[in-house]
């Protein structure tokens, strides 16, 4: 949302041309221009000199103007353009990370540009990073109301899409194309707050605010206008999620005797009680919170519609053997089950994981992913079609198009909020066989509040694992200024001697100009000339997927005794020998970032620590997380504090796919509608089903398909 395309200042593409792009980005019509409400609000009714701007630095954008006195290409520390502007009294820097020759000519000495950015001490002084930017005369009027930002794809000028949905207000059949659908009956039962407008007079108002109109509440969306609008769209969301629902009830689920069975008359399942024997060859007993979400999983399996459900527990909690069992309950059934991760890491520990438990026991566990040679992915993929390979562990190449399964009954999908919600909807899509549905168990370390969870995503069921195995060693936190790093190398140094084994994460690759962090290649070449005798390997995302795997075999092995890494190591990597972990400035990572790479450690019997490296100054909020993050271990009580932060949308990570469909509603901010609209889908579905269609048809259109991601 921060990073906006570039202002077009040359070419505005003709007519025609916008139109077609238009069409392309599904605006083609008067119906959908005007329900593409703005993304958000400029206040440009306000012009500052440059001076007073300047007193405003750090504290959002402000326009200001002045003519150009200076336009350079600068190469340090990368290429860049600089434009200096000047009024009566001060001059202000410009600056592009990229840019256009068109923009450079715009911008010439001697123009007079009226500017709009947020003013920061940036690496050449007060500065503003990629203004939004208008050469007109110094007395070119100023805006009366606040001026709509639409959201465009390239190609189309905000200037182009303006007027496009001006047009479209304009248009004869806009009457007819904002009616009410929503009978006055079901209205009256919504909060009064989000009724005050007209669905018709909230759009019009919405697109040209008038001059009096309340700029935070336009700006933040909680004006009354914005309420109508997000009432609307939740009540078509929750329609569409009770329809999902439904759908999901009436699918067949995988039969519990297959009638056409090639994974049985190929590879016999000796033994009825696999879960069974699975359960009495591990070496530890399965908690009570495994054993309650176990029972929900089995019970599930049996049911007559496709189990979709959610297995959330915190880093450790051992989410992962309870997907074995699952496992063990469809083979057992005589079908196939996939196990799929985001990375090759990733899947290959669970590959390790399910053939030491499954191979003991006569099932076939099978190895899928991008980085394979032709001949060998050939060769598992005629295994999964002849419905040899049992359990198919690997990455998303596990659903390409030559992949066929025989008889898939189960997906596993682990770290589920890894995959877009694009690729979510590929896999559902591709699940499915002719005569059933598959069962699908998503599995996620970021614990989200269940209710927040399942408006989040599509219909779907919540399990949660809200207890760690006994005996874990608890992860001691301390905080460390940088300045005091040679100690902590001293220390890293004894940790080894004790035979340990440690990660050291650095936050990026490559030098950044704006953080200056220590990259990962200079801490590796550093540890490695200090720690002498103790081999360094190093990972990062730039690295081959196989060179992945190596890396990481070899710090598992002990080969390798430190392990400098990016982020890369961030999700379920279990090396149960490393104990210690450092984090360089950790002040730069979030709270589920920092709980989940600690997670990493106090996963065997030493005591683990977890050092984080901080750099001054502080900011309060980082002060706090750092903190928080040193007295607390708990998952769930950094998720509620993530939550209250940041909002469901960015702990995700990713965005779902109940909120996919959702344009103008933010769940966080506008919880309080959540149940206004549940309690309308239901009068309307019961009442009114006949505008159903029409309702669904106005606010989610075709976004419906993300419920099925
Ligand atoms: P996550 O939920 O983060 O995916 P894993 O499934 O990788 O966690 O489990 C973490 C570790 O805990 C693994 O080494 C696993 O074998 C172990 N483990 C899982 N369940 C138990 C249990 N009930 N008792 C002891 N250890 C367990
Ligand atoms: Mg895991």
């Amino acid at each position: 949302m921060s990073t906006k395309p570039l202002p077009k200042l040359s070419k505005t593409p003709t007519r025609i041309g916008s139109q077609a792009l238009l069409e392309k980005i599904g605006l083609g019509t008067p119906a959908a221009l005007a329900l593409h409400l703005p993304m958000r609000y400029e206040d440009e009714t306000q012009l500052w000199t440059i001076a007073e701007a300047m007193a405003q630095s750090g504290e959002g954008a402000v326009q200001t103007q002045g003519v150009v006195i200076r336009s350079q290409v600068l190469y340090r520390p990368r290429r860049q353009l600089v434009v200096t502007i000047e009024d009566d009294h001060s001059e202000l820097n410009l600056r592009w990370l990229n840019f256009y020759p068109s923009q450079q000519k715009q911008m010439a000495v001697g123009a007079h540009l009226r500017v709009r950015g947020e003013i920061r001490d940036g690496y050449l002084g007060a500065e503003m990073v990629h203004p939004t930017v208008r050469a007109v005369p110094a007395n070119a009027p100023l805006p009366k109301s606040l001026s709509p930002v639409y959201s465009v794809s390239a190609g189309i000028s905000q200037a182009a899409i303006r007027k496009a949905v001006l047009g479209a207000l304009d248009h004869p059949s806009m009457q007819m194309v904002l009616a009410e659908i929503l009978p006055p009956s079901i209205l009256v039962s919504a909060e009064k707050a989000a009724m005050q407008f007209s669905l018709r007079d909230a759009v019009m108002y919405l697109h040209q605010p008038p001059a009096d109109a309340d700029t935070n509440a336009l700006m933040e969306r909680t004006h009354p206008a914005w309420r109508r609008v997000q009432l609307e769209e939740l009540l078509a969301q929750q329609i569409s999620l009770k329809q999902a629902h439904e759908i999901r009830k009436g699918r067949a689920s995988p039969p519990s005797i297959l009638t056409d069975q090639p994974a049985r008359s190929l590879s016999p399942v000796k033994t009825k009680s696999l879960t069974h024997q699975l359960h009495e060859a591990l070496p530890f007993e399965l908690t009570a919170a495994q054993n309650k979400v176990w029972a929900q999983i089995s019970n599930d399996l049996q049911a007559s519609y496709p189990m979709n459900r959610l297995l959330q527990g915190d880093v450790g909690s051992g989410k992962t053997i309870v997907a074995a069992l699952a496992s063990a309950q469809m083979v057992e059934r005589s079908y196939q089950v996939a196990i799929m991760a985001p990375t090759e890491i990733l899947a290959e520990q669970h590959y390790l994981k399910f053939k030491e438990w499954f191979e003991p026991l006569g099932v076939s566990v099978i190895w899928l992913a991008g980085g394979m040679k032709a001949k060998e992915k050939k060769q598992a993929q005629d295994l999964i079609e002849s419905g040899q390979a049992q359990i198919v562990v690997g990455t998303h190449a596990l659903i390409q198009d030559a992949v066929h399964f025989a008889a898939l009954g189960l997906a596993v999908i682990d770290e589920q909020h890894r995959f877009g919600v694009r690729q979510r909807l590929e896999i559902s899509q591709r699940i499915g066989s002719v005569t059933y549905y598959c069962h699908q168990l998503m599995m996620s370390a970021t614990p989200i509040p269940r209710t927040l969870a399942m408006t989040y995503y599509a219909d779907l069921d919540v399990s949660v694992i809200d207890e760690l195995p006994p005996g874990r060693q608890p992860i001691t936190t301390k905080l460390v200024k940088d300045g005091r790093r040679q100690e902590v190398i001293t220390g890293l140094e004894q940790w080894l001697q004790k035979g340990l084994q440690a990660y050291w994460v650095c936050p990026l690759i490559e030098e950044s100009e704006a953080l200056q962090l220590q990259t990962a290649v200079d801490s590796h070449a550093e540890l490695s000339s200090v720690l002498g005798n103790y081999p360094v390997g190093l990972i990062h995302g730039r690295l081959k997927a196989e060179e992945k795997v190596a890396i990481m075999a070899n710090f598992k092995s002990g080969k390798t005794k430190v392990l400098v890494s990016t982020t890369v190591i961030e999700v379920g990597v279990d090396v149960p020998n490393a104990a210690l972990m450092v984090i360089e400035h950790a002040e730069r990572f979030g709270y589920a970032q920092i709980h989940q790479l600690r997670g990493r450690v106090g996963r065997g019997s030493a005591e683990s620590t977890c050092i984080l490296m901080y750099s001054e100054p502080l900011s309060l909020a980082a002060k706090e997380r750092l903190q928080t993050l040193r007295e607390v271990s708990d998952g769930f009580v950094i998720a509620e504090r993530d939550l209250a932060l940041r909002g469901p949308g960015e702990l995700l990570g990713a965005k779902q796919s109940g909120e996919a469909m959702l344009r103008f509603v933010d769940l966080q901010r506008d919880a309080w509608l959540i149940k206004i609209a549940q309690d309308l889908a239901d009068r309307l579905l019961i009442q009114h089903p006949d505008l159903v269609q029409a309702h669904l048809g106005r606010w989610v259109g075709s976004r419906t398909e993300f419920l099925k991601a």
